[in-house]
C-alpha cells in the first residue's frame, strides 16, 4: 500500500481535526479505517468507523488551493423502536416531533472552498449527486450557507429513480430530488426543527414532511399516523424531541418491511439474507402491539414467506435463462465530463458498474444506463456448476 508515503503530509491535519497524538493519526492513515479520494480541488479523509466522538461517514476535506481543511461529522446512526407503546413515553421528555422517514439515500452538503458538496452517508463526495445539488440548489444552499455560515452541514435525503445508490417511486419527486431532514453546526448541534424548518423553507428548498407534534404520552396517535403511511406504501416516520435534547428514534411500516426483504431477496447472497432476521423482529413487536388478528396475522405472514421465496427464484430462473444478476439503473448527467468523473469514482472505490447504454437528449443532456454486479450471480454459477450448498 502506497497510502502512507504518499499521504503522510496529512498526519498532522489529521491529529489537529480528529484531536489525537501524531502516532494514532499515522496509524489511521495506514490503517484500513479510512480512505483518501480527490475530488476536483479537493483531497478528502473519510473515516470508516465510528472514532472516539466521530461518527463512520466523517471526513476531513482539505483544499488543495488554499491548504485549509475542516472536518464534517458522520450522520448519527438513529436508534429503532420495535414498540412504540413502550419506547416513546420513556424516550422523549415532553413533545414527539414526526416526521416521514424518507427512503432514498442519506446527504450531506457543505460549503467549502466556496463550493458546494454533497456527500454520502458513507462520507464519499459523489459527483453526480453534487453535480446534480449544484444544478438544482445551488442558489438555494447559497443561501442558507450565507446566513449561517460555512460550519453548518445541511443533511436530507435524496429520493427518485435517478439516483446511483436507492430508487423507490416518489410521485413528489419520480426523478431526483433532495429532502432536508436536519441542519447541524460544527460537532453535530442540531438547528432545532422549527428553525431548520422555516430556514430550508425561506431558502426554496425541500422539508421532509412534518405528519405531528404529539405529546409522549399518546403513542397511540403516532401509531394512528404510521397506519396512514401504511396504505399508502410509504416507509415510516421519524421522531424527534424539538430541540434535540434527547436522539431522534426510528420506525417504519410494515408494508416497508415486507418490501425491504423482497427487494433485498432478488439477490439473496448480497443484502438478502441479512435483511430476513431483523424485519422478522420488526413484525413480531407489531403483532402484539397492534393485536393483530389469527386473520391478520396469517395475512402478515403470507406476505413474509412471498417476500422472501418469489424474488429469488424469479432471479435464479432468471440466471438460468441466462440473464445477468445485476442491478439495473439509468442516470442523467449533463455533460460528457460528469459521465467519466462518475465513472472514475465509482472505479476508485472497486465498486463493479458497466455501461450499458448512452442516449443523448435533445437538451444535450446525457442519460446513461449502467449495471451494478453482484455476488448472487457468481454464488449461482457456482451452486449450478456443483450442485452444492456454500452454506452447509
Ligand atoms: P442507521 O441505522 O445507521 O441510522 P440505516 O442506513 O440503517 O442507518 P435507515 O434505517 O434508513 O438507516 O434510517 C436512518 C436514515 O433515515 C437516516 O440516515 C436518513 O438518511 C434517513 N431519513 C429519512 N427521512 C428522515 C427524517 N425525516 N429524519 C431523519 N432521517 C431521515
Ligand atoms: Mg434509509
Amino acid at each position: 500500500m502506497q497510502k502512507p508515503e504518499k499521504y503522510s503530509w496529512l498526519k498532522s491535519i489529521v491529529a489537529e481535526a480528529l484531536g489525537l497524538s501524531q502516532d494514532r493519526a499515522q496509524r489511521l492513515l495506514e490503517s484500513r479505517s479510512t480512505r483518501i479520494l480527490k475530488y476536483r480541488g479537493i483531497t478528502y479523509m473519510t473515516i470508516r468507523r465510528d472514532i472516539g466522538d466521530h461518527y463512520e461517514g466523517t471526513v476531513i476535506l482539505y483544499s488543495n488551493k488554499t491548504g485549509e481543511y475542516r472536518v464534517v461529522e458522520g450522520y448519527p446512526h438513529i436508534p429503532r423502536v420495535l414498540l412504540l407503546s413502550r419506547a416513546v413515553p420513556r424516550h422523549f421528555i415532553d413533545n414527539v416531533i414526526v416526521e416521514e422517514k424518507m427512503d432514498g439515500h442519506n446527504v450531506r452538503v457543505v460549503r467549502f472552498d466556496g463550493e458546494i458538496y454533497a456527500i454520502t452517508r458513507g462520507g464519499y463526495i459523489c459527483p453526480y449527486t453534487t453535480a446534480r445539488m449544484r444544478r438544482k440548489y445551488g442558489r438555494n444552499l447559497e443561501k442558507i450557507f450565507d446566513n449561517l455560515g460555512d460550519d453548518a452541514v445541511v443533511a436530507g435525503e435524496v429520493v427518485g429513480m435517478e439516483n446511483p445508490y436507492t430508487r423507490y417511486y416518489y410521485p413528489e419527486a419520480p426523478e431526483w430530488d433532495y429532502f432536508v431532514f436536519d441542519i447541524f453546526e460544527g460537532p453535530l448541534e442540531f438547528l432545532s426543527v422549527e428553525n431548520r424548518r422555516s430556514i430550508v423553507e425561506e431558502a426554496g428548498m425541500r422539508n421532509v414532511r412534518l405528519l405531528g407534534i404529539v405529546p409522549k404520552e399518546s403513542w397511540e396517535e403516532i401509531a394512528s399516523i404510521v397506519r396512514g403511511l401504511e396504505t399508502l406504501g410509504r416507509e415510516g416516520i421519524v421522531m424527534k424531541d424539538p430541540h434535540y435534547r434527547v436522539d431522534p428514534l426510528k420506525y417504519t411500516t410494515s408494508y416497508i418491511n415486507a418490501r425491504d426483504i423482497m427487494e433485498g431477496m432478488k439477490y439473496p447472497f448480497d443484502e438478502g439474507h441479512t435483511f430476513i432476521f431483523s424485519r422478522v423482529l420488526r413484525q413480531m413487536f407489531k403483532a402484539v402491539e397492534e393485536g393483530w388478528d389469527e386473520s391478520r396475522l396469517r395475512m402478515e405472514a403470507h406476505r413474509i414467506g412471498e417476500a422472501i421465496l418469489i424474488p429469488a427464484v424469479e432471479s435464479l430462473k432468471a440466471h438460468i435463462r441466462g440473464e445477468p444478476v445485476a442491478e439495473q439503473f439509468t442516470l442523467t448527467f449533463y455533460n460528457k465530463e460528469e459521465l467519466d468523473e462518475y465513472i472514475v469514482y465509482m472505479y476508485s472505490l472497486g465498486v463493479l458498474i458497466t455501461l450499458v447504454s448512452l442516449e443523448e437528449l435533445s437538451d444535450g443532456r446525457i442519460r446513461a444506463t449502467f449495471v451494478k454486479h453482484k455476488k448472487t450471480e457468481d454464488q449461482f454459477k457456482r451452486i449450478m456448476r456443483t450442485g452444492l450448498s456454500p452454506l452447509d
